[in-house]
């Protein structure tokens, strides 16, 4: 059938819609593929469905392929099970929760976990029954702290969600790797240029996990990569701890009156000013930086917590959320520090002098009992330039080890461009991608949780172990135009387009337009998704709504038809080829299959 854009529920925008950030929502919205319905809520207008129905097809084929089988649960979930891995309350308030008439909680599902674990242990109870790979297509809810840029980060969503059931570890490594093969196929075919990472896993639980990363400048995610082949999510990089020193030349710790240096430059230009070294001047990296933060629990517990730092690297915002996740962090506000007189603002830290005698003042056996993490880089018998928790004065000689303990490591430093790779595969290089998958391996944490164990070999009762694997489908489709489109509009992939071929019939005579329809029909009898534009509109109205709806080729009937030709272009790259009537149509299936 012939698709009309006469007919067509379409409508273009010359005007971009106000809160497009990125260029994929701007021209998904004025191209009439997608329209705002609330924050965060998109409609799928008829262009836009077919683009996600092919990539749905291409997740579903390659599922297919590995053995697993498509079910689907329902969106709206009874609270119990999500209550039993805590997930009620670790989720926050990124749940949709919803309550019925008899005022039983139920939520919008984000993932599915729960559902599945329950559904295999209602219907399996063997080993015989195991492996098991099934999945769904479906529609997820997560009230986004930040939605934004259209369908990339949405609060109502299409993820494609699996689940692997093994009796053991070498199962689930397997049914691991038939996935993680599968995505390669998947976004090959969706034509993305991605990486594969190593992973954090955040709320999910369970121990490896990769992101397959659409490496775009429009991401949200930043990952790292080293010309040896380390590559990683940011939150996910491990810094590695340098050798202890021996600080036993090193004196006692001793305090400086350090005026007006509540920051970190200000304190390194005192200590070169006040306090010289012999052998080279004072760095930013020879000061402890001690940053506190109110964490709060998904419980709505919070406390305080202070991370030490070198001073010349920053928090990392994105690796501290990783790192704490469930629990938030907030940064301490100035009421904050008066309710903790032991905290001095700018003056902050592990150690504090009494009568000439170092005592440690951080940490859970300090007087104040506030949890001190610190970074890696803070080994036993580095010496440190840090607050001395009094107004206008530090200390010098800090030793670690010596004159204080942490109560455990954080790594969430800032990675920097040329920073080691953690395995020695060289400087690491930073980049911007889209999440667009995530495979986990579990283990028992949700089996353990619902009692999903099946009978093994020997007749005994073992826990099932478990793998999930996640694509963001409707994001996919936004990850792709953002790939593809230029500055005239959306550009899409043959593999994806909504029409193959857009004919477009231009002028006044009624002989360009039965030409036009006659080789729409003959197209569409080759077997080829038409679109023919039989508006009557101007050429140039006709041009550059093409650019804007971005089908790969176009086909101009036109003025070249009394010379018999017609015009072929190429939407990505811009060629424009005079082909005869005749053979057009010969012409461009073979240009579509081909
Ligand atoms: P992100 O870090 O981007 O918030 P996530 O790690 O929470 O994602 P998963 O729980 O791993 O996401 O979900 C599986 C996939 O679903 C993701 O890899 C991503 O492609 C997609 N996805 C997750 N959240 C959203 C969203 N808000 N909008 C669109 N797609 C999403
Ligand atoms: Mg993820």
């Amino acid at each position: 059938m012939i698709t009309r854009l006469s007919q067509l529920f379409v409508r273009t925008l010359r005007e971009d819609p106000a809160d497009a950030e990125v260029a994929s929502h701007r021209w998904l919205v004025r191209a009439g593929y997608i329209r705002r319905a609330a924050p965060g809520i998109y409609t799928w207008l008829p262009l836009g469905l077919r683009v996600l129905h092919k990539v749905e097809n291409v997740v579903r084929e390659e599922m297919n392929a590995i053995g697993a089988q498509e079910v689907l649960f329902p969106a709206l979930l009874p609270r119990e099970p999500y209550e039993a891995t805590h997930r009620w309350v670790d989720y926050g308030p990124n749940l949709f929760r919803v309550v019925d008439r008899k005022g039983a909680d139920y939520l919008l599902g984000p993932t599915h976990e729960e559902m599945f674990t329950l559904l295999v242990k209602d219907l399996y109870s063997s080993y015989k029954d195991l492996p098991l790979s099934i999945y769904q297509i479906q529609t997820k809810y997560r009230d986004e702290a930040r939605p934004r840029a259209g369908l990339l980060r949405g609060r109502e969503f299409i993820m494609k969600d699996s689940y692997s059931f093994d009796i053991d570890d070498e199962g689930l490594e397997a049914s691991y790797q038939a996935h993680r093969e599968a995505y390669v196929r998947m976004f090959d075919r969706l034509g993305l240029d991605y990486v594969i990472v190593q992973a954090t896993s955040g709320a999910m639980g369970g121990s490896a996990s990769e992101e397959f990363l659409a490496v775009s400048a429009s991401g949200e995610d930043t990952f790292v990569r080293s010309p040896g082949g380390y590559a990683a999510n940011i939150e996910a990089v491990t810094t590695p701890a340098p050798p202890e020193e021996d600080a036993s030349g090193v004196g006692p710790a001793r305090p400086v009156d350090t005026p007006g240096t509540g920051t970190i430059d200000q304190l390194v230009e005192a200590a070169n000013r006040a306090f010289p070294r012999a052998d080279r001047a004072w760095t930013a990296a020879d000061t402890l930086k001690n940053i506190v933060f109110k964490v709060v629990h998904p419980n709505g517990r919070s406390e305080l917590l202070v991370v030490g730092l070198p001073g010349d690297r920053e928090v990392d915002v994105k690796r501290l959320e990783a790192a704490i996740a469930p629990a938030e962090f907030a940064p301490l506000a100035d009421e904050d520090f008066a309710a903790h007189p032991g905290l001095v603002k700018g003056y902050i830290g592990p150690v504090s002098v009494s009568e000439g005698v170092a005592v440690q003042h951080l940490g859970s056996a300090g007087p104040l009992g506030v949890r001190y993490l610190t970074d890696p880089r803070v080994v036993s018998g580095t010496s440190w330039i840090t607050g001395a928790n009094v107004a206008d004065t530090h200390l010098v000689d800090v030793v670690a080890g010596r004159d204080f303990t942490a109560d455990g490591q954080l790594d969430v430093a800032e990675v920097r461009d040329g920073d080691p790779a953690p395995d020695g595969s060289g400087p690491l290089r930073l980049a911007r991608g889209i999440e667009m998958g995530h495979i986990f391996q579990l283990g028992r944490k949700y089996a353990d949780a619902l009692g999903l164990k099946v009978l093994d070999a020997n007749g005994k009762l073992v826990t099932v172990t478990m793998g999930s694997y996640g694509v963001g489908v409707s994001r996919a489709v936004a990850a792709v135009a953002e790939a593809t489109c230029d500055e005239k509009g959306l550009a899409w992939p043959r593999a994806l387009a909504p029409f193959d071929v857009q004919v477009v019939a231009t002028g006044k005579d009624p002989a360009v337009f039965a030409a036009a329809e006659q080789l729409a029909a003959e197209l569409d009898s080759a077997g080829l998704a038409v679109l023919l534009d039989d508006r009557k509109a101007s050429p140039g109205v006709k041009f550059a709504d093409a650019e804007v709806l971005g089908m790969p080729t176009v086909v101009v009937v036109g003025r070249g038809l009394a010379d018999g030709v017609v015009e072929v272009r190429d939407r990505a790259t811009g060629e424009r080829t005079e082909v005869e009537v005749a053979a057009a149509a010969a012409h461009l299936v073979a240009l579509v299959t081909g």
